[in-house]
């Protein structure tokens, strides 16, 4: 590993004064479970590791009055995992983070992390787009916010410019009758990344349709993959095997997936489609079980 700096600033203008002086050879550093085996293995060089743990403002989940989320892009993803308040709200998004690698992992990954080493397959990132999360930049001009799934570009690269660091996650409060889930396809059930994932959020009507939906796929494109489709198709119907059919159908349509290791092209188009739909299955199970 190439020797760097290694700096703990408290405050989010320390951090961004850091990253803009090293002149873009500074890293942040959340939990380090990416970064530190890529500076190990060479694939990147540092000047300067820019820890974001010591932050206040970067620490955290919390509820507003509205009923909406702020997570704290340095919250360890056991936290987020285990938060009741958004579980509750947002279990897709709770079981994605309790899914990344194992406990000990959990206990220093974050969600920021998990999206700005823009890997395709990142868990968290179908459910936290499903849910319509935003991620809040900060930089040396203030904050900006672009939604999820807008920050990574392609695989390792996001929108993100190097003196800007992403403080925190908005997720909005969800409607009345909504739930959703995220699933996904591994070659081991533990410590492997995944082959597919899913995130989908519905929202059921008072007469048992569908009144909104939002899905997002994994590991089958070069980033995280909304499919806007997802509503079309599932939008004013019950979620009945002809329902289900077609969301089988958009799924494998919307997926540029590679062959590697993991799995073929054809292995993972047929699997976005058997996740879809168990996924659709167990986010409408959790909306029909709101008050
Ligand atoms: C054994 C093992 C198992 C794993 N299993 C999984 C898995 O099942 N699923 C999965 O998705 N991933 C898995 N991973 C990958 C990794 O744990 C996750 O991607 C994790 O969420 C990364 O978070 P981190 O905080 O550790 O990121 P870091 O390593 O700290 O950072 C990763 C990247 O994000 C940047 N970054 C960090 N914080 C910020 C910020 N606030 N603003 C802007 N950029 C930032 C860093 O500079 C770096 O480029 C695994 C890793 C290991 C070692």
């Amino acid at each position: 590993m190439t020797p760097f700096r290694y700096l703990a600033p408290t405050s989010i203008g320390a951090a961004i004064d850091a990253l803009k002086a090293s002149g873009g050879t500074a890293k942040l550093l959340g939990g380090g479970t990416d970064l530190l085996m890529a500076l190990r293995a060479r694939r990147y060089a540092a000047s300067v590791v820019v820890d974001t743990k010591r932050i206040p403002e970067l620490s955290g989940v919390n509820v507003r009055a509205d009923g909406s989320f702020r997570i704290g892009a340095a919250t360890p993803c056991s936290v987020v995992a285990a938060d009741p308040a958004l579980s509750a709200a947002w279990p897709g998004v709770a079981e994605s983070a309790n899914l990344i690698g194992s406990v000990q992992v959990r206990n220093r990954a974050t969600l920021a992390g998990n999206l700005c080493n823009a890997s395709p397959a990142a868990d968290s990132v179908p459910a936290l787009i499903a849910a319509g999360a935003v991620a809040v930049v900060a930089g040396p001009g203030g904050e900006r916010r672009l939604a999820v799934e807008q920050v990574t570009t392609g695989p390792g690269t996001t929108a993100l410019a190097p003196d800007e660091m992403l403080v925190a996650f908005e997720l909005p409060a969800p409607a009345p009758r909504s739930g959703s889930a995220y699933l996904r396809l591994t070659p081991r059930t533990e410590m492997d990344i995944a082959i597919v994932g899913c995130g989908i959020a519905l929202t059921l009507a008072a007469d048992g349709t569908i009144a909104a939906a939002r899905m997002a796929l994994g590991a089958v494109a070069p980033t995280a993959l909304p499919v806007p489709e997802a509503a079309g198709v599932l939008v004013g119907r019950r979620l009945d095997d002809a329902a289900l059919k077609a969301l089988d159908a958009v799924a494998r349509a919307a997926c540029r997936p590679i062959t590697d290791k993991r799995g073929t092209s054809a292995y993972r188009i047929r699997g976005a489609g058997v996740l879809a739909r168990r996924a659709a299955i167990l986010a409408a199970s959790r909306a029909e079980a709101q008050p």
